[in-house]
């Protein structure tokens, strides 16, 4: 038996770092809460990418089936200009044979996730909001982009407006759909789409803006708005924007990594810690990596404060470094006159001539694997 044996553990957030941690803690050995200001799991959200590294810790708390029931394959990221011309296909199942790049929903990820927490047996308590962290030997703080425990560590900070406003919707799924993400770039906007499982499409539409107010998931749009900012675009896309009948909105705001990410007795993970931007789609891959990581350090070393430093020492310099990648993308993909041209010529060459070498820039990210890599 390692350290954790017993030892009682309080979660505050049901997302996916925070069921991933509870389920990671729970099977060895810990009595964990999990606490979620929701009343229901599985409300809100769309499509999720999960990329090979974050496959390792769900293929490690034994999720692999369920996981690969309830999702679908992703095999290919293909670039296209705004009319849909092929600018570059980032042949993933070819860069790395056998390996698990998927799409799912993130209801069915957390309905999974919870199932095997609850299974394992942890409590988790919906209903629950946490006001003030509560003093507990140890707390996680899975409690994402507006985090009190983050603030309780490292003081308040202003995250701001990227100038950049996202909408997702879901769709009924065409027939014969071509697998994978399709990546439609325009200047100062793009649009990312890719098959879920049980018949549904995922768009994400993001648009430069001047202004934002609030920060959150899920403030309701009327889908004309998204049809009028993508009316240039097209191939598949304006088929696509037709069928939306719901969609939601949302302000990307930058944060800084957080400095700190524990103490003696508390931890921050997911987006409570490294907040991204959508652009290289880690977000919830990096919160599955830290709920293996930070239930492996304290399990590795009963010195509590020692396994939380180990913790940290182990993940922030990959999180920053992934959130820097996505900010970047960011910038490529809304290029605008003889630089978008530019740019595209240079990715289709790139394609025809080292197709390799494009996945290369990104190999960092997938390689890892974060089971491998915790003690
Ligand atoms: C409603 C919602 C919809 C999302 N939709 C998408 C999507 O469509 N596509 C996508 O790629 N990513 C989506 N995400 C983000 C993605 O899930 C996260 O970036 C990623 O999984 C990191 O997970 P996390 O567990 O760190 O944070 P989150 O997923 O944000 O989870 C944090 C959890 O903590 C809970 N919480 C917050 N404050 C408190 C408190 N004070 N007390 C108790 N509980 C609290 C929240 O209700 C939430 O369940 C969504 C997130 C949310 C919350």
């Amino acid at each position: 038996m390692g350290a954790l044996a017993g030892r009682p553990a309080l979660v505050v957030g049901g997302g996916i770092g925070g069921l991933t941690a509870a389920l990671a803690l729970a099977r060895r050995g810990a009595a964990v809460t999990v606490l979620e200001r929701a009343p229901r799991l599985d409300e809100v959200g769309a499509g999720i990418q999960i990329s090979p590294n974050a496959a390792h810790v769900l293929d490690a708390l034994g999720l692999s089936g369920p996981f690969r029931a309830a999702s679908v394959d992703s095999p290919a990221v293909t670039l296209r200009d705004h009319r849909g011309g092929l600018v570059l296909r980032m042949d993933l199942a070819a860069a790395r044979p056998g390996q698990d790049f998927r799409t799912i929903h993130r209801a069915r990820l957390i309905a999974l996730l919870s199932d095997a927490a609850r299974a394992s047996g942890v409590t988790i308590r919906l209903d629950s909001p946490v006001e003030e962290p509560p003093d507990v030997p140890l707390l996680i703080g899975a409690d994402g982009l507006h985090s009190r425990l983050r603030a309780a560590l490292n003081g308040a900070e202003t995250p701001f407006f990227t100038r950049q406003a996202a909408w997702r919707a879901l769709i009924p799924l065409e027939p014969g759909a071509q697998p994978g993400a399709q990546v439609f770039m325009g200047a100062g906007r793009h649009l990312v789409s890719y098959p879920l499982a049980g018949g549904l499409r995922n768009i994400v539409a993001v648009e430069e803006r001047g202004s934002w107010t609030v920060e959150g998931w899920s403030l309701p749009d009327d889908p004309a708005n998204l049809r009028r900012a993508f009316a240039g675009f097209g191939g598949p896309v304006p088929g696509w924007l037709e069928q939306v009948t719901r969609c939601a909105v949302w302000g990307l705001h930058r944060h800084p990594v957080a400095p700190r990410w524990h103490d003696d007795r508390r931890a921050i993970l997911g987006d409570a810690a490294h907040p991204t931007l959508p652009f290289l789609a880690q977000g919830a891959c990096m919160a599955i990596e830290d709920g293996w990581t930070l239930a492996a350090c304290l399990d590795a070393d009963a010195d509590q404060p020692r396994a939380l430093a180990r913790y940290q020492a182990l993940r922030r310099g990959r999180c920053a470094r992934i959130v820097d990648a996505a900010s970047a993308n960011a910038r490529n993909y809304h290029l605008d006159g003889a630089r978008r041209l530019a740019a595209h010529a240079l990715l289709r060459m790139a394609g025809r001539l080292a197709p390799g070498a494009v996945f290369g820039r990104f190999a960092w990210v997938y390689d890892f694997d974060p089971v491998a890599a915790a003690p």
